[in-house]
C-alpha cells in the first residue's frame, strides 16, 4: 500500500489444532506485512492443541523472532486465547484472524487504511459464507438479534479477521465465549465500528471447532453482555423495575381480599389469591437479588474510557 500511512501491526493468531494450515498462514501473513506494516510480529496463541501445532510454531520462531508464542497448558478457548493475546500486542495496529486459512491476509492492508476514515474497530463480513448451511443460518439468526438487541450495526459479529486501534484491544476484556460481541463491548464504550465485505474461503485443513449447538450459547451470552453493558452499574434500576410490577400486582389482589374480609364477607382461599401471594414473594426474592447486585456493583473497580485526559500543569 502507497501512499498510506505505515503502521505496526501485531497479528494475533488463536490456534486450536491447526497443523495442516499453519505454515501456509505465516508465509501469508509475513509477506503482506513485509510490504505493507512500518513493523510487525506475529502472537501465536496456542489454545492447548492436541496435535503438531505448538512445535510447529516453535519451529517457526526459531527462524523469525518477529513470531511470538504463548501455549495454553489447555483448552480454554478462543476468548481466552485472544484476551490473551490482546494483553501482549505491541503493535499500534492490532488484527485478529482465524488459524485455518479460511479469511485472506491479503485483506488487512485496505482494513487498516479504512481505519484511517475514521474508526477504531474495522470488523470484516463474511459476505459469501464458505460454510455448511447449519451453521451459516443459525449465525444469521444470531447475527441479526444482536444487531437489533445492541444497535451496533452490523452484518456479522463473528467475523475471525478483525482489525483494532491498540486502545481498543487494551480496553475490551472478553472471558467465555465473549469474542463474539467484541464490537458490542468495543461500541459501548465508546469506539466507531465499522464493517468492510471480506472473502471467505472453505477449510481445508482441519475441522471446525463449533457447531450449530453454540447458537443457544449464543442467546445466553447475548443476555450476559447487553446486561453488562446496559446496567453494571445501576443493577437495582432493571430488578427493582421488575419487582415492583410484581409488588403492585400482589398487592392489588390482596388489597381487594383485605377489603372484602374488613366488610365481614369472610375468607376463602381462591386461586387469584394465592397468585397474589405467590407474586409478593417473588417481588421480595427479585428485590433482593437487585440489592445484591448493588452491594457487588459498590465493590467492583470502575475505570472508565477518555477520549481526552490533560490535568498536568504546564
Ligand atoms: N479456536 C481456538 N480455541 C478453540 C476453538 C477455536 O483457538 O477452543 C480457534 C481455531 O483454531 C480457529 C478459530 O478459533 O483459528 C476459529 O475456529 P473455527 O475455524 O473452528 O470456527 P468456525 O470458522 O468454524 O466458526
Ligand atoms: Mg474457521
Amino acid at each position: 500500500m502507497e501512499n498510506t500511512k505505515k503502521y505496526s501491526v501485531t497479528v494475533i493468531i488463536p490456534t486450536y489444532n491447526e497443523e495442516g494450515s499453519l505454515e501456509e498462514l505465516y508465509r501469508q501473513l509475513t509477506a503482506m506485512l513485509e510490504g505493507s506494516a512500518s513493523a510487525h510480529e506475529l502472537i501465536f496463541v496456542d489454545d492447548g492443541s492436541a496435535d503438531s501445532s505448538l512445535q510447529i510454531i516453535k519451529r517457526l520462531r526459531e527462524s523469525d523472532r518477529r513470531v511470538k508464542v504463548i501455549s495454553f497448558s489447555r483448552n480454554y478457548g478462543k476468548s481466552p486465547a485472544l484476551d490473551e493475546g490482546f494483553k501482549a500486542a505491541k503493535g499500534e495496529i492490532v488484527v485478529t484472524i482465524d488459524a485455518d486459512l479460511q479469511d485472506n491476509p491479503d485483506e488487512i492492508p485496505a482494513m487498516i487504511a479504512k481505519l484511517d476514515e475514521g474508526y477504531d474497530l474495522i470488523s470484516g463480513w463474511k459476505r459469501n459464507r464458505q460454510d455448511p448451511i447449519t451453521k451459516t443460518w443459525p449465525s444469521k439468526l444470531f447475527n441479526f438479534t444482536t444487531s437489533v438487541a445492541s444497535g451496533i450495526k452490523l452484518h456479522d459479529f463473528n467475523c475471525g479477521l478483525k482489525v483494532y486501534r491498540r486502545e481498543v484491544v487494551k480496553r475490551v476484556h472478553i472471558h467465555g465465549e465473549l469474542h463474539r460481541f467484541i464490537p458490542v463491548l468495543a461500541g459501548w464504550e465508546g469506539f466507531r465500528i465499522g464493517e468492510m465485505k471480506v472473502s471467505h474461503f472453505e477449510r481445508q485443513f482441519g475441522k471446525s471447532k463449533y457447531g450449530a449447538k453454540r447458537l443457544l450459547n449464543g442467546m445466553f451470552d447475548l443476555m450476559t453482555v447487553m446486561f453488562i453493558t446496559r446496567r453494571s452499574t445501576t443493577p437495582l434500576h432493571l430488578f427493582g423495575r421488575i419487582a415492583f410490577l410484581f409488588f403492585a400486582g400482589g398487592g392489588l389482589i390482596n388489597l381487594y381480599f383485605l377489603v372484602q374480609w374488613i366488610m365481614g364477607k369472610g375468607l376463602h382461599v381462591r386461586p387469584v389469591m394465592v397468585l397474589g401471594l405467590i407474586m409478593l414473594v417473588i417481588a421480595i426474592q427479585i428485590g433482593s437479588i437487585g440489592l445484591l447486585a448493588e452491594l457487588y456493583s459498590s465493590t467492583m473497580k470502575k475505570t472508565f474510557s477518555f477520549r481526552e485526559y490533560e490535568i498536568d500543569d504546564q
